[in-house]
């Protein structure tokens, strides 16, 4: 492994109200030294980073990569190549939307093998809590996995016949059980019975109408209030067990207020910083996720609860799929899922930071710092100070980027960010002092599969307190 010297750049430091010129040593894939100005020593090799903002590489905490099962939705080696693009150094992967989902040590096991060698950056898991194990999954099960993987993940309402969700009665068993074995656990918070019900009668409006399914309808079957019951019973089941409590992908405002509240914690995505429901005029499938996006104002509303930390962080929720299921004829069959890892940091950046929403603090803390401690990884990760493992992403502040679906590196390209102008261009990014992504590689070659320089297979398992 090359030793090298980051020269000239404005590192994001910790505790830092702004970039700082400093220069960072890297031996052995770990950060050694940082000072203003580092003299090249022997054998170093000079990575100049002259007019770059030099972040800690991104964590993207939700990721759905879809392997073994639905690999014509996502792999991994594609999902982590869209990750390192987009300035992503980790990626958290979620057990539901392989085959089979990740409910058993044996099935974790099954998972690995079949991913082989195949990421770029490095990775955790999670491991499911499904309506159709839980019983197994308390007895057993959950203590397996938990020296595997850094959180539970579960629903209250599940569209998917292979991990259905969890009742009220057996999520308050499940919260208590993580607790116990130090885990978080992860709930997609919409209230099964008020969803199941207005669906129902949202197909029955467009019927009586003699109209097709409209977009309007999808949105009434999933509102606020779904998210807030949901929350709500959330908190109370988990009762004492709150902090072991962490809502994904909210976008509703006063679901996270609730769970802020109760000492839960909470993430929100992109998509709901950037978009409405009256956005699905325009956008159709590429918008559709669950929960979906909210009325108008709500992005507003999360944006201020990131930026006074009442939301912890941020996660794309990165869920692609192909043409033919992402444009099926009906809201309700389309594919919910935006192909999002790569334009996580990116938007947030942006968006967030370079428009004051968020100060430099904050934001370190929304792209890397909050999830690296929620999930055990902080010892090595989500900082730039000695003895952190070197992963670091330059962003070019003159620079821009105007996403396009079709040069993400995922399997996915139908997005809603399609389109979208953002200001700053990820030049760079570093896992553990190997250059995974190099935005010049990529410029040369006239196409962005070639700004990938890592092989596969260099990206490893991160387990809880690395
Ligand atoms: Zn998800």
């Amino acid at each position: 492994m090359k030793n090298l010297l980051v020269k000239g750049g404005l590192a994001a430091l910790p505790g830092e109200t702004e970039p700082r010129l400093m220069d960072i040593r890297i031996k052995g894939g770990s950060i050694k030294e940082l000072a203003p100005m580092l003299r090249p020593e022997e054998g170093e090799e000079i990575l100049d980073a002259a007019g770059m903002e030099v972040f800690p590489g991104a964590i993207d905490p939700h990721v759905h990569f879809d392997e073994p099962g639905f690999t014509h939705r996502e792999d991994f080696f594609h999902g982590t190549s869209a990750a390192a693009r987009g300035g992503v150094s980790t990626v958290i992967d979620m057990p539901c939307t392989s085959l089979p989902p990740v409910t058993s040590r044996a099935r974790l096991d099954k998972k690995l093998s079949a991913m082989g060698r195949q990421a770029v950056v490095d990775y955790a898991l999670f491991g499911g809590l499904s309506g159709l194990s839980i019983d197994e999954a308390l007895a057993m099960d959950m203590e397996e996995l938990a020296p595997e993987v850094v959180g539970f993940k579960c629903y209250f309402v599940s569209a998917m016949d292979t991990f259905t969700a969890l009742n009220h009665y057996d999520f308050k068993r499940a919260v208590k059980r993580a607790a116990e074995l130090g885990r978080p656990l992860l709930l997609h918070a919409e209230d099964a019975s008020y969803v199941k019900a207005a669906e129902k009668a949202m197909k029955a409006r467009s019927l009586e109408a003699g109209r097709a399914a409209s977009w309007d309808d999808y949105a009434d079957s999933r509102p606020e209030d779904a998210e807030k019951l949901a929350v709500m019973a959330a908190v109370i089941l988990a009762g004492p067990y709150a902090d072991s409590l962490h809502i994904v992908h909210a976008g509703t405002s006063e679901a996270a207020k609730l769970a802020a509240a109760a000492g839960a914690s909470c993430e929100t995505c992109p998509h709901y910083l950037a978009f409405s429901r009256d956005d699905f005029a325009q956008k159709g499938s590429a918008l559709k996720t669950a929960p979906p996006v909210k009325s108008r104002g709500e992005a507003d509303k999360l944006w201020t609860l990131l930026a006074d930390g009442s939301i912890s962080f941020a996660a794309s929720d990165h869920a692609p799929a192909p043409e033919q299921e992402k444009h099926t004829g009906s809201v309700w069959s389309d594919y919910g899922g935006i192909p999002g890892t790569g334009t996580l940091f990116p938007y947030l950046y942006s968006e967030g930071y370079k428009k004051g929403r968020l100060d430099l603090a904050t934001f370190l803390s929304v792209t890397s710092g909050a999830a690296a401690k929620r999930y055990g990884l902080s010892g090595r990760k989500a900082a730039i100070k000695p003895g952190m493992d070197a992963d670091l992403m330059f962003m070019d502040p003159a620079g821009s980027y105007t996403v396009k679906g079709g040069e993400l590196l995922s399997k996915g390209n139908i997005t809603p960010f399609n389109g979208m102008e953002l200001k700053g261009s990820v030049r760079l990014t570093l896992v553990r002092g190997a250059t995974i992504w190099d935005a010049e590689e990529a410029r040369k070659a006239g196409r962005a599969e070639a700004g990938i320089l890592a092989n596969p297979g260099y990206g490893k398992q991160l387990k809880w307190g690395y």
